[in-house]
């Protein structure tokens, strides 16, 4: 479905993506994993269209997108639930996930807006209220529910469970698999290297901005190297 080759970015003189290559097969969760600035956020904007590359090329179902503006990426079929959630906190609940579908033209908008407070009942119960007032779980819920209401074939997350009690990490990788069994391909960042790789299909890891080993998920849990540099 998406194939990253030889990407670079740069920010400036900075080249903060210097040469990563992977492919997100359709119906699966790939994900990237590596320590602190490695280039991982870096990856999934340029793949949003909201970075440029200056070499490399990513494409998503055989079209090249690593030219294309962010609005028409969206519209391809590529929704990013950005690290730290952006919402708009001073909009309700229904106004943050009506944004989410603001480039579509089906008449399907309402029947989705039912399966995100399906997904998070707790959603439903404060359509009204301020997103700002929410908890930080239930903010992530939001930020998730909103890239779901753009009816992605691909959804991106950077860093979902940042900051969040395990309890609630837990809530939202089973989401995240649940939107997975759905049929949403998934592509993320995490740097909880043990819980995106038992949850991923398929790993990534990023070194300084380069791809230095891919693998399935469980693979990449058992390989010493990944042992040593991630999980301690
Ligand atoms: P983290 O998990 O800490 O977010 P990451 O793997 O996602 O790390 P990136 O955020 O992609 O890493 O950053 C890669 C490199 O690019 C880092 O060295 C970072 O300091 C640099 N960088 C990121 N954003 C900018 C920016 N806007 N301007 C200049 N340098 C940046």
């Amino acid at each position: 479905m998406l194939e990253v080759e030889g990407l670079a970015v740069a920010y400036g003189a900075i080249e903060a993506v210097k040469d990563v290559t992977f492919t997100v097969e359709e119906g699966r969760i790939v994900c990237l994993v590596g320590t602190n600035g490695a280039g991982k956020t870096t990856t999934l904007r340029a793949v949003s269209g909201l970075l440029r590359p200056h070499r490399g090329e990513i494409r998503f179902l055989g079209r090249p997108i690593h030219h294309l503006p962010a609005h028409t990426v969206l519209a391809l079929g590529i929704a990013h639930c950005p690290e730290g959630r952006r919402l708009f906190t001073g909009m309700t609940v229904e106004e943050n996930l009506m944004l989410g579908a603001h480039l579509r033209r089906d008449s399907e908008i309402a029947k989705d807006m039912l399966r995100v407070y399906e997904l998070f009942p707790v959603l439903g119960e404060r359509q009204g209220q301020r997103a700002g007032l929410l908890s930080g779980g239930e903010q992530q819920m939001l930020a998730i529910g909103r890239a779901v209401m753009a009816r992605p074939k691909l959804l991106m997350f950077d860093e979902p469970t940042m900051g969040l009690a395990p309890i609630m990490i837990q809530r939202i990788l089973d989401t995240i698999a649940l939107l997975r069994d759905q049929g949403t391909t998934v592509l993320m960042v995490e740097q909880n290297a043990l819980a995106a790789l038992t949850l991923a299909d398929h790993g990534h890891v990023i070194d300084l901005g380069r791809t230095t080993l891919s693998g399935p998920g469980r693979e990449l849990l058992a390989d010493p190297r990944v042992r040593s540099a991630y999980l301690g």
